[in-house]
Parts: C-alpha cells; sequence; structure tokens
C-alpha cells in the first residue's frame, strides 16, 4: 500500500475545521460578514429567504401607501396634498416594480439583494425628497420623521450578511445627515439624538443579521450535510442539481447563452477491501480524506455531495467537459497520493473511478445520471483508478490509462 513518507499525508482535524478562517477572525462572525464563504446551495436557500420577505414588506408598503395618502388628506394643509399625493403614487409605482422583480428573480441571489436595497432605499429618498421641497413645513408632517429609523430597524427583518445590512445602513445614515443639514438641526440636541439613535438601532439590527444568518447557516448544514463528510446529502444535491438545470433552461429560452454543467461520478476502488482489512473506522477515514480532496481540487461554487456508501458527485456549473476531464484528473492523482495510517501505523492508500458527463440542455435529470453512472462502471469494468468521459466505441477513445 506504499509508504507514508513518499505520499502526501492529511491533517485531518486541521482541514476540515476551517479551511478559510483567518486566523484573528472567530468563525461565527466570518460566516456572517458576508457570503463569499456560503455555498451555491446555501446562496440558493437564503435568496429563498430573501425573496419571500421582500414580497412580504413590499406588497405592505404598496397597500399601506394609499391609506397614507387618507391620513394626509385629514392632517396636511391643501397646498401639500397634491405634491405629496402625486409622489406617493410615484412610489406605489416603483413599489409594483419591485413585487414585479422580486417575483421574477427566483434563486438569484444578487438581483434579490439589489431588489430588497431599491424597496429599503425607496422610503428613504422619499423622505430625502420631502426635506428638500418643504424643509420649513417638516414638522407638519406627521410620521415622516421616522422613516430612516423604520428603514434601519426593518434591516433586522432579513438574513441579510453583515456588510449587505452595513452598506444600506449607512446609506440611510448619510441620507439623515444630509437632510439634518438641510433643516439646519445638524449641531441641534434632536440632530445628534437623531444620528446617534440611528447608528444604536443599525448595531442591533447588524447584531440581529449575524444571529439570523449564523442559525439559518447552522440549521442549513445540518440538514443538508452528510455528517461523516461534510458534504452535502444525496437528496439536497438532487434537489440543486435539479434548480440548476432549470435555470439554465430558463437562460436558453431567454435567448441567452447557456452555461455548460459538468458532472462527475466517483465510486472508491475495491473499498470492501479496506474495511475488511484495516476495520471500518479506516474505511470511514479514508471517507473523510476522500471529500477533503473533492473539496480542495474544487471551487466554491461546485456542488460536491455523498452520494451514496462510498460514491460521490461533483456538479461543476460553466465547466465544459474538457476542462472537467482535467479536474477529474486533478483528483483522481490526488486520491492516489493521499494516505490514511492504520491503528498498527501502516499507510493505507486508495483510488477512485471516475465517470464524466456533461449535461444536456431540457435533458431529463435521470439520463444524465444514468449516463455518468455507465461511465463510472465502465472505468471500473476496464481497471479502475481511471475516468471515462465518452461513450465511443473505442477504448483508446473513451478511457485514459494511468499506471
Ligand atoms: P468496486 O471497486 O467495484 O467499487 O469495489 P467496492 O468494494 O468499492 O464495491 P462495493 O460497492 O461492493 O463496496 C462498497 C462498500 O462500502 C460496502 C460498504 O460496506 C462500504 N461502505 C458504505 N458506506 C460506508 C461507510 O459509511 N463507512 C465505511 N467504512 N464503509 C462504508
Ligand atoms: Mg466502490
Ligand atoms: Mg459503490
Amino acid at each position: 500500500m506504499g509508504k507514508p513518507s513518499d505520499r502526501r499525508r492529511f491533517n485531518l482535524k486541521l482541514k476540515l475545521q476551517n479551511p478559510w478562517t483567518p486566523r484573528w477572525m472567530p468563525a461565527g462572525l466570518r460566516d456572517s460578514l458576508n457570503n463569499k464563504h456560503h455555498s451555491r446551495d446555501f446562496n440558493f436557500a437564503r435568496s429563498e429567504y430573501l425573496r419571500t420577505r421582500v414580497l412580504f414588506v413590499a406588497i405592505t408598503f404598496f397597500l399601506l401607501a394609499p391609506l397614507w395618502i387618507v391620513i394626509d388628506y385629514l392632517l396636511l394643509p391643501p397646498e401639500m396634498l397634491t405634491n405629496l399625493v402625486a409622489s406617493r403614487l410615484i412610489l406605489m409605482g416603483l413599489l409594483a416594480l419591485v413585487i414585479f422583480s422580486a417575483l421574477h428573480n427566483k434563486h438569484r441571489l444578487n438581483r434579490i439583494r439589489n431588489t430588497l436595497a431599491i424597496l429599503l432605499l425607496l422610503p428613504a429618498i422619499f423622505y430625502l425628497a420631502l426635506v428638500l421641497f418643504y424643509s420649513e413645513k417638516m414638522g407638519s408632517l406627521i410620521g415622516y420623521n421616522f422613516i430612516p429609523l423604520l428603514i434601519i430597524a426593518f434591516l433586522s427583518v432579513f438574513p441579510l450578511t453583515i456588510l449587505e445590512s452595513l452598506g444600506i445602513g449607512l446609506t440611510v445614515i448619510g441620507m439623515q445627515f444630509f437632510a439634518l443639514a438641510e433643516l439646519n438641526e445638524l449641531t441641534t440636541a434632536y440632530g445628534g439624538q437623531s444620528l446617534g439613535l440611528l447608528i444604536i438601532v443599525l448595531a442591533i439590527s447588524l447584531w440581529a443579521n449575524h444571529s439570523q444568518v449564523s442559525t439559518l447557516l447552522r440549521l442549513y448544514r445540518q440538514a443538508s450535510m452528510d455528517s461523516l463528510t461534510q458534504l452535502l446529502n444525496r437528496g439536497v444535491l438532487l434537489e440543486q442539481l435539479k434548480q440548476l438545470c432549470e435555470d439554465r433552461d430558463e437562460k436558453l429560452e431567454d435567448n441567452q447563452i447557456p452555461a455548460p454543467i459538468s458532472l462527475l461520478m466517483f465510486d472508491l476502488d475495491k473499498f470492501k477491501r479496506i474495511n475488511d482489512t484495516y476495520g471500518h473506522s479506516v474505511g470511514d477515514q479514508v471517507l473523510q480524506i476522500f471529500a477533503q480532496v473533492l473539496r480542495d481540487e474544487l471551487r466554491n461554487n461546485d456542488l460536491i455531495a455523498r452520494y451514496g456508501g462510498e460514491e460521490f458527485i461533483a456538479v461543476l456549473p460553466g465547466t465544459p467537459k474538457v476542462d472537467s476531464m482535467q479536474v477529474a484528473e486533478r483528483i483522481r492523482l490526488q486520491s492516489e497520493k493521499a494516505t490514511v495510517i492504520a491503528h498498527d501505523g501502516e499507510a493505507v492508500n486508495f483510488t477512485t473511478s471516475i465517470g464524466i458527463t456533461e449535461i444536456r440542455f431540457d435533458e431529463d435529470l435521470d439520463a444524465a445520471l444514468h449516463r455518468v453512472d455507465k461511465r463510472l462502471y465502465k472505468a471500473k469494468s476496464l481497471g479502475r483508478n481511471r475516468y471515462v468521459a465518452y461513450d465511443s466505441p473505442t477504448v483508446q477513445e473513451e478511457t485514459y490509462n494511468y499506471f
């Protein structure tokens, strides 16, 4: 099985703990600071959480806007009424666009985030316009002074990362700063209190965002991960893969150029023998090490899952088959080099066979899975420790031998 000295040895515990954490940052904060370390599947889930809340808030604002016209009608001097009603109708139009955008951007995290920023900044812009036009009459505009505070408090409702929330919050505070300067209140006690309150509420909202994102991540990891390897489980993988293909087929319908999606299926070679020779716990370690090889060699954006006992799947969005063949080769080589030390100190090595395919447009997912499975077992029948990426008739063309 080879000597450990000339092979790559994995520090499993260190690696599995936290491959990306900068030393000075607590792991929990790193997860909620930005979405750099969130997997594609978690981004899918978070965009859905954000989308439903955006829809709820936008529809509520949309319904409240005309009700507020009635309150304005009862409270405001007639010369202010026409402009205010007109601007409220414009606001309703823009809110309708926000609702439309939220309805049509399922699973698109960036677009949903932008839609949310617009949703929250719309009332702030509305408030700033009021201040600019009616600075001397702001006292009679009951309820309007609360708008910046409400927006910042509203940030706590959304599972935003700290940087996302901070961006919107600081924009609103900047707007309030500008409004206070316009009202000549910047240096008064009212101005100071108002800005101070906004900063405190923003800090509370950021804390709420941190708790929400961390809790969501923890629950999501528990529900979607395989506990031994910390990879996605089969159910979540199939769900995400289906979604990915649907999104791509939608793009095709919109006449956009669709990205290729490569599918790799792995099965460890003669794994039963490892279990039988060294025991189940060494077998488990091999599975963990192989999972780590996959994590090391694939991108954050790829989906990696434990598909069954010692079967794994990787989905590479945006990667054509020729490129994924190079990825497969890297994984094959790194697996060969990896070593687990058995209880008696002996170095245990393992290899993997790999099937590769590209998912065709408008193809039934089962057909692609069936094809990749067939190629994997072709790799087995041709001697293992290799990949097969084609169904072509000649062995030379369809396999790549490495001995
Ligand atoms: P082949 O090269 O043809 O794939 O041979 P193989 O021995 O790997 O094939 P087979 O599918 O027959 O064996 C898979 C083994 O994986 C059987 C099962 O005991 C073992 N296995 C499945 N899940 C786990 C697990 O969670 N831990 C351990 N240690 N072993 C597992
Ligand atoms: Mg096997
Ligand atoms: Mg198997």
